[in-house]
This record gives C-alpha cells, structure tokens and sequence, in this order.
C-alpha cells in the first residue's frame, strides 16, 4: 500500500482588515491579516494544520507585524475582533525608516530633515 503523505509550509489571507492610522509612516492604512502553518496532506488531501502563526501587513508601508494567537484563531473562526495595539508586535519595518519623512498634508515623501514640507509649507512632526 503506497500513501501519498505530505508535509508543506502554506500560507493563507484571512478575509480580514480593519481601518487604522498607522504608526509607522503616520498615513491612513488597513491591517491586513494573513496566517502560515504547517499541513500534512494524505493523498492531497488536508488532514491536519499545526505550527500556527498569524500575522498582520499595513495595506500603507507594508510593515509586518505578528498577531498574538488568541486574536488570530479569533479571525480565523469568523468571529468580529478588533485588534489593538497590545496584539501587535513589530516585526519589520516598512518601507519608512529613521528619518525619513512624509508630509500628512500632501503626501510629499523626503529623507531630508525638513522641519517643515518643502511643498505645502505644513509642519513635519
Ligand atoms: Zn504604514
Ligand atoms: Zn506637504
């Protein structure tokens, strides 16, 4: 008897995202959640999920953030959850890094330190 088993590293979108202001480049964006795990397939067919993480992507600056598991498993039944802060934990950085400026009047984007927006005169914070 020959049993096709299989072990694989998937990754999925959870259809979850919630409005915030982000804290890394200051602009409106959206938690996106998506989850990897480890699953063991027999005869392609998934029997068993293990090896949970969630995780969250900033729809602005692409930051990652891991998820606590109490609050993944929570989007991953379907249940409303809002995410706060305490959830989060700042993996990576997004494309905004130590210096870098973004003007939340206008948009403008400079590394230089500006204290003011070269473009619309708006105070850099
Ligand atoms: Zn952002
Ligand atoms: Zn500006």
């Amino acid at each position: 008897m020959f049993f096709m088993m299989g072990i694989t590293q998937q990754s999925k979108d959870l259809d979850f995202s919630q409005l915030v202001t982000c804290d890394i480049c200051g602009s409106y964006g959206r938690y996106c959640v998506f989850m990897t795990y480890s699953l063991l397939s027999l005869f392609l067919i998934p029997i068993f999920k293990w090896n949970r993480h969630y995780y969250v992507q900033m729809s602005c600056c692409k930051s990652i953030y891991e998820l606590s598991e109490e609050v993944g498993r929570r989007i991953e039944n379907g249940e409303e959850v809002k995410i706060t802060e305490a959830d989060l934990i700042l993996l990576k950085k997004g494309y905004t890094t130590e210096g870098h400026r973004r003007c939340l009047n206008c948009g403008y984007e400079t590394d230089e330190d500006f204290a003011f927006c070269p473009k619309c005169g708006n105070r850099f914070n």
